[in-house]
């Protein structure tokens, strides 16, 4: 599932490469990819995103789940000032794991919720309010497994070791007084990382 929708995607390189494009309309082509039964997608202007980047952000919704609307919203983000984007400049590979890995990602939150696992929340006793708010989300075992797909995903597509990726750091950051968060981490991204090399 994420190796084909990587691939649909990163497929659409050679078509539209030499095509301009608005915002919108580079939304619409991503999003004509994949169900609209089970997906929504958005495009949202954001000065933190540099000209000719999309940066993707993605959120399962249960309740929409459970009414039978598309349960996972997918946000594309842009530069606000920027009107064309070049098909030529625009970074397919990226952009097409981003979207695959987003997806991927809410789809694991979308079977937790369904399997009705007990998942372990983290509380963290740091007094740094935004490092304590950051270990909370991190240290959450419902994200622990979902980037732990995340971070083995990123070292298939890019052939990296799992050391090597920018989420990985990230933990061992954010947890550099709890190392039994990264050990938990590694175990689900070697899960993954299995997952994916028989798909
Ligand atoms: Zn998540």
């Amino acid at each position: 599932m994420f190796f084909a929708n990587y691939n649909r995607l990163l497929g659409l390189k050679h078509k539209y490469q030499s095509r301009t494009f608005k915002a919108n309309e580079f939304t619409r082509l991503i999003r004509r990819q994949f169900p609209s039964r089970d997906f929504s997608f958005h495009t949202h202007k954001d000065y933190a995103v540099d000209p000719d980047m999309v940066i993707t952000a993605g959120s399962y919704d249960c309740y929409y789940d459970g009414l039978g609307l598309p349960h996972t919203e997918i946000t594309l983000c842009y530069h606000p000032e920027q009107d064309q984007y070049f098909g030529a400049a625009l970074d397919w590979d990226q952009i097409s794991f981003d979207v695959a890995e987003c997806i991927g990602h809410e789809l694991i939150h979308r079977s937790q919720h369904k399997s009705r696992r007990k998942l372990a929340k983290y509380i963290s006793s740091i007094s740094d309010i935004n490092k304590k708010a950051e270990q909370e989300y991190l240290g959450a075992e419902e994200e622990i497994e979902a980037y732990g797909f995340s971070i083995a995903a990123e070292s298939k597509i890019f052939n990296k070791e799992y050391g090597n990726c920018a989420m990985y750091n990230i933990y061992t950051n954010t947890f550099d007084s709890d190392h039994s968060v990264v050990v938990k981490l590694e175990e689900q991204i070697v899960k993954y990382l299995i997952q994916l090399t028989g798909a």
